[in-house]
């Protein structure tokens, strides 16, 4: 049974202010919610302008005007995004990429009136996503921020993947079997020894789909488990990696066609897991 932490993941989808859900089309699963977003700027009316316009478009904002400042803020309120200037007073704007992505896997845009290449490049290698120089186009700024949440959403124009015998359509979150012939259970797959279950569209929940969605947003990837704990808890304690192989565990005993050998999410011990197609 589970105390802490609360389990976001569990929980219907949080509602936005009533001004976004009423703009604009129905939104996938995903972006229902009113994304969070943290914004790391020194210079006062930079940071309020940036804030009113997100404000202003249904962002749930946060701020800080330092580095450590923002990294504290991030583990109290993980964001979904963090819109990062780089000649921060206290830290170097890399320093806090390079500590915010060691548990996190949330998009970074990188705001600097630096220009060099070499910034550029120091910024994305230490796991940023996106580079916007000052001064800046607020609009272009904002579809900037809107293509990184959606690529963090997985709700990509690729919304259907195939994981063995399953498609799995991310935007409609169904699992549906690729041969619709209901034919024979796959060759290797043990006869069940309790009640069959095996040919029935597996039922996911709402945290064996985040989960899954990380994974299927990375095909042949090692993600780490720190990165799937923090995507799916926020920074928590290690001991919520054993949530996370109770989940996984879950997911294998649902879509792999043998779970003790699993041929699509695979385990890299002591490291993290990978999905393969
Ligand atoms: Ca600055």
């Amino acid at each position: 049974m589970r105390s802490t932490p609360p389990d976001p993941g569990d929980q219907a989808v949080r509602l936005g202010p009533a001004g976004r859900q009423a703009a604009g089309p129905p939104a996938r699963a995903g972006l229902a919610q009113s994304s969070r977003i943290l914004i790391v700027e020194d210079e006062p009316a930079l940071l309020r302008a940036l804030q009113i316009n997100l404000r202003a478009r249904g962002y749930d904002v946060a701020t800080a005007r330092a580095g450590r400042k923002a990294l504290t803020e991030a583990v109290r309120r993980p964001p979904d995004a963090i819109l990062l200037d780089l000649g921060l007073p206290d830290l170097d704007g890399t320093e806090v990429i390079r500590e915010f992505r060691s548990w996190s896997a949330a998009p970074v845009i990188v705001l600097s009136g630096r220009a060099s290449s070499s910034d550029k490049i120091g910024a994305l290698d230490a796991g940023a996503d996106d580079y916007v120089t000052k001064p800046f186009n607020m609009e272009e700024l904002l579809a900037r921020l809107r293509a990184a949440l959606r690529r963090d959403e997985g709700a990509g124009p690729i919304a259907a993947v195939i994981l063995g015998r399953w498609t799995i359509d991310r935007a409609a979150r169904t699992v549906t079997r690729r041969d619709d012939q209901a034919g024979p259970a796959p060759a290797g797959r043990a006869a069940p020894a309790g009640p069959a279950a095996p040919a029935q569209t597996p039922h996911l929940t709402p945290t064996e789909w985040r989960l899954l969605e990380v994974l299927l947003q990375h095909p042949g990837q090692l993600v780490s488990a720190s990165r799937l704990v923090a995507k799916l808890w926020g920074p928590q304690p290690e001991r919520s990696t054993h949530y996370l192989r109770f989940h996984m565990a879950s997911l294998r005993r649902k879509l792999e066609d043998d779970p003790a050998r699993p041929r699509h999410l695979l385990t890299e011990p002591g490291m993290g897991y990978r999905y393969q197609r």
